[in-house]
């Protein structure tokens, strides 16, 4: 465990009033990223000089990718891909859009980790994987911060979890309601009056 953790201090914001209840603090996320890195960093310890090819899942995973890699003592190369499955103002996935050519780095060959927000019914996944995948990579895993139970297929699986999280719609630390609350430090529930 590392001695220092990321997270930005407590203080008053605007959004904190449109949060019904928090499900896992700043503090409780810190943690469990630094162990997640512990996690990453004994599985890939003998990875050698050409190091590992993080995918972040944009825009969710952003503020964890950034907290995770300052853990990471391992060379590494950061590729972003984007898959909208939740456009605007809705929180049933609509099924995931893989944008073509959306991918920025070159990942054959290469020892790849993904990294997702939150694993819920694994379409989102299932696309990046199959992609990356037909590219050839040397091995690919999957990390993900948060996991829904039950509606994942079977065959689509993440390696390193942060949490196992209840069937809630939750916003914060990257995770949006139609673009708004990425930036909030913790990880909550939205008050349902504020849904469309
Ligand atoms: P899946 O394709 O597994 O159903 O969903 C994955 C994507 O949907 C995630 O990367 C995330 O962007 C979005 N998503 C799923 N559940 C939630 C949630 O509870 N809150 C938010 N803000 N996004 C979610
Ligand atoms: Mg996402």
């Amino acid at each position: 465990m590392q001695d220092s953790l990321l997270y930005p201090p407590k203080r008053k914001t605007v959004m904190d009033n449109d949060i019904e209840r928090i499900l896992i603090r700043r503090e409780q996320i810190a943690r469990r990223v630094a162990e997640l890195a512990d996690d990453i960093a004994r599985t890939y310890k003998d990875i050698g000089k050409g190091g590992l090819t993080l995918v972040s899942i944009l825009s969710g995973s952003i503020i964890f990718l950034s907290d995770l890699i300052r853990h990471l003592p391992m060379k590494m190369r950061i590729g972003v891909i984007t898959v909208s499955s939740y456009p605007g103002a809705r929180t049933t996935s609509q099924g995931p859009k893989l944008q073509q050519q959306q991918l920025n780095i070159d990942v054959a060959a290469q020892h790849v980790l993904i990294v997702d927000d939150i694993l819920d019914t694994g379409q989102t996944l299932d696309v990046v994987q199959q992609t990356l995948r037909a590219r050839g990579p040397a091995s690919l895993r999957t990390c993900v911060l948060l996991r829904k139970p039950g509606k994942a297929p079977p065959h689509v699986t993440a390696d390193f979890v942060g949490f196992d999280i209840e069937n809630v719609f939750v916003v914060g630390y990257g995770l949006d309601y139609n673009d708004h609350y990425r930036n909030w430090p913790d990880i909550g529930v939205l008050r349902p009056q504020l849904y469309r």
